[in-house]
């Protein structure tokens, strides 16, 4: 990571929070809204995560799970904790059931914030790229957010890349922010092309070298899986993308010689 970054430590506090809404974006991502109890007062970077304690297997044992904070910090609703969940797997169904009945039931559960590496931290006078897939965009949002409020004529260029036209639950969110700031772009990119949709398709990197001819200065916060964040970045380098000027929570959870010798 960039040594020049500008780096700051928040504390990791526990509150017991409620969940005030679980909404179905589209057939496989749900928006989660916790509220923090009154008094709290939350710190956290733009692109930190918390952590949910959820009885996931309703056999006592609370599981701990990692979710992006996908809202950045609002005064006007200063308790407020966005997530965006991927019904992706049994595992992530038998989550979801259990914030679902916490919502029905009025119950409150124990979150864990903030924590990651991967918080907004770098100079604003540079560009940016932020790279997202599936629902790595909550940090790609959260970010945003946060780039919009301090500088809003900052040079952002932002990729969000899903499997499925459908699955582009925030795509007026975000064209209407490019066409209010004038510096920042966005662009949609299917992993298949879809007829019905001539938007850009191919791996992320491959829209992304198409775009640009230089990236030596250019500073990338990526959010998605490991073979996504590393390949990105190894593709990325040729055109002078630097690995000590991106940002990821793949980091720290899978160092790249970790990831080297999983991949085998
Ligand atoms: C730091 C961190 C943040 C995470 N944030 C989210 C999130 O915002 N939404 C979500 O649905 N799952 C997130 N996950 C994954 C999540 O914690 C669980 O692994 C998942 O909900 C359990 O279901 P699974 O077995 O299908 O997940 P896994 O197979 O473990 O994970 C696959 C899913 O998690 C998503 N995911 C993995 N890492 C991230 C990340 N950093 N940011 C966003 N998405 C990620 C992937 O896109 C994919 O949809 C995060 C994981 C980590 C380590």
């Amino acid at each position: 990571m960039n040594d020049a970054a500008n780096t700051r430590t928040y504390p990791v506090v526990e509150y017991f929070c409620q969940v005030k809404k679980l909404n179905a974006l589209t057939a496989t991502t749900f928006e989660i809204e916790l509220e923090a109890p009154e008094g709290a007062e939350l710190e956290y970077a733009a692109g930190q995560h918390l952590a949910l304690e959820l009885d996931v297997n309703d056999d006592g044992t609370p599981q701990s799970l990692s979710y992006t904070i996908a809202n950045n910090i609002d005064s006007s609703r200063p308790r407020r904790l966005q997530l965006f969940i991927q019904n992706g797997s049994e595992f992530a169904n038998k989550i979801l059931k259990t914030l679902s009945s916490l919502y029905e039931n009025n119950e409150r559960l124990k979150v864990t914030l903030a924590m990651g590496n991967a918080y907004l931290q770098t100079d604003l006078a540079l560009p940016h790229l932020l790279i997202a897939a599936g629902s790595g965009i909550a940090k790609v949002k959260s970010i945003t957010e946060e780039i919009i409020k301090q500088q809003p004529d900052a040079n952002v260029h932002i990729y969000w890349s899903n499997r499925q036209a459908n699955e582009f639950y925030l795509l007026d969110t975000f064209e209407h922010w490019s066409n209010q700031y004038r510096n920042l772009s966005f662009t949609p990119v299917l992993e298949v092309t879809d007829p019905d949709w001539p938007v850009r398709f191919g791996y992320l990197y491959q829209v992304i070298q198409e775009d640009f001819d230089k990236l030596n200065d250019v500073q990338a916060y990526l959010c998605g899986s490991p073979q996504m964040v590393y390949g990105t970045i190894d593709r990325l380098e040729p055109k002078g993308l630097k690995e000590t000027n991106c940002y990821s929570d793949v980091f720290e959870y899978m160092p790249r010689d970790k990831f080297t010798s999983a991949k085998g």
